[in-house]
């Protein structure tokens, strides 16, 4: 249950800086609701792959709001999107490969408008007004 939409919680977006700014988060609900169509769009292919556990369901965000001080600290741009509000770093999900999880990131209109960059890791998705935007990044040190 989250306290956001139906899965997706607010501690979720937080900045995970720690001491930078005690955990704050601009009203990350314009990202919320394109991930949690996502979520379901994921949860009904793994479904159909014998992958019905709930916690199997579940989207892992690594890192959702940064504040400019923590960005700054895992070395990302200072015009990303995570200072925004508007980026999100979401790991693959179980049951499938970045590639497939990207493609199923192109059936939400909000991702398919934005961004959506794969790494070895999963994706970075965003909601940029100058989308869409599409890079790979598979194989370089994030
Ligand atoms: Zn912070
Ligand atoms: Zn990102």
């Amino acid at each position: 249950m989250g306290d956001m939409t139906r899965n997706l919680s607010e501690w979720e977006y937080q900045c995970h800086g720690g001491t930078c700014c005690d955990y704050t988060a601009p009203d990350m609900m314009r990202l919320a609701r394109p991930t949690q169509a996502l979520r379901d769009i994921v949860a009904c292919v793994q479904n159909k792959r014998g992958l019905t556990n709930d916690a199997n369901h579940r989207l892992t965000i690594s890192r959702g709001f940064s504040c400019q001080r923590h960005n700054a600290t895992v070395g990302s741009k200072r015009d990303s999107q995570h200072p925004r509000g508007t980026g999100e770093d979401v790991l693959t999900p179980v049951g499938m490969s970045v590639v497939e999880f990207a493609e199923l990131a192109e059936l939400v209109p909000e991702f398919r408008e934005g961004g959506i960059i794969m790494y070895d890791w999963g994706l970075h998705l965003d909601i940029r007004e100058d989308g869409p935007y599409r890079e790979d990044k598979q194989g370089e040190t994030p």
